[in-house]
């Protein structure tokens, strides 16, 4: 297929290159980054996006996804698909599928799980928002970038499915992690306490597979020096975007909120930028009741 890529950050340049390397054309734009080898440099974001059959986004944040849509939909083909790929609020997912379509082309919103491994391994999650018709056309990209890619239903409801995982996922990192702290002050062996845990009714994706505590359970950046892994600013990102959205629709999520408070605080005032978002262990482990 004939690709325009923008967005060549620590995310979409693997992506890009799975595209090149499985034989896709691809032409790329990014403000900053360079193009990874194979990808066609453009001078702008409308230039990459011209006379593409899809056209996949990759950006920080919600204001640059509309920002570069109003740029690039005017220069997309009528039919061509407009892949969003970055995690943005719901809001501005569906705020640009709606110019996508008066623009006359169609619109995905397919954020990603899988992190900068995933991205590179071609292993990639896709929780996908869009038409039918859209989501079939951009099939063989999901599977030459990732491994599974579910149509979770109509625009925004990729974003939907993306921040209500993450949420899931800060709020019990941080329970498996207090759980930990209090078990080290109990004289619990945090081995004995991975046993147990991991085979009963405590078990989750945070004890199980991304022990929390260095030397316990499978290999996880707890035993790199909490080196990401997946960043505390980026479980930040995705739980204000939970909050963002359950203030949106007006939905009651005390835990979701309080992840984003510990999240904010670990990563704002205290050491937690830069480190995987597993080291609000060692963060728990410093600390009394107060
Ligand atoms: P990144 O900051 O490395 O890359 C973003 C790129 O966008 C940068 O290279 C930047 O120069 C470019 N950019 C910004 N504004 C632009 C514009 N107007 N035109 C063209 N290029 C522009 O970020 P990343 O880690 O690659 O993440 C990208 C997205 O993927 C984010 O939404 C993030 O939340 C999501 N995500 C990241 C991870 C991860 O582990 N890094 C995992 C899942 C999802």
């Amino acid at each position: 297929m004939k690709v325009g890529f923008i967005g060549l950050g620590n995310m979409g340049a693997p992506m890009a290159a799975n595209l090149v390397k499985a034989g896709h054309q691809v032409t790329g734009f990014d403000l900053a980054a360079p193009c990874p080898e194979g990808v066609t440099p453009a001078a702008s974001a409308a230039e990459a996006a011209a006379g593409q059959e899809v056209v996949i986004t990759m950006l920080p944040n919600g204001a640059i996804l509309r920002a570069v849509a109003a740029e690039v939909l005017p220069a997309m083909a009528r039919g061509a698909v407009l892949l969003d790929c970055s995690t943005v609020d719901v809001e501005s997912a569906r705020a640009v599928a709606a110019e996508a379509e008066a623009a006359g082309v169609l619109a995905v919103d397919a954020p990603v799980s899988g992190g900068v491994g995933g991205a590179a391994a071609g292993t990639l999650t896709f929780m996908a928002g869009g038409t039918e018709a859209a989501f079939e056309k951009v099939r063989p990209l999901f599977e030459v970038m990732g491994q599974k890619a579910v149509h979770c239903g109509a625009s925004g409801a990729g974003q939907a499915a993306k921040i209500c995982n993450n949420m899931i996922l800060g709020v019990t990192m941080i329970g498996t992690c207090e759980a930990f702290a209090l078990a080290d002050k109990l004289g619990l062996d945090r081995g004995k306490m991975f046993d147990v845990v991991s085979t009963s009714s405590g078990y989750s994706w945070t004890m199980n597979a991304y022990c929390p505590a260095p030397g316990v359970g499978p290999k996880s950046p707890a035993d790199n020096d909490y080196k990401p892994g997946f960043a505390a600013e980026l479980m930040l990102k995705d739980l204000r975007l939970s909050q963002q959205a359950a203030e949106a629709v007006d939905a009651d999520t005390p835990m979701g909120a309080r992840a984003a408070e510990l999240y904010a605080a670990f990563v704002e005032d205290e050491d937690g930028r830069g480190r995987d978002f597993s080291a609000m262990l060692p963060r728990f482990e410093r600390r009394g009741r107060t």
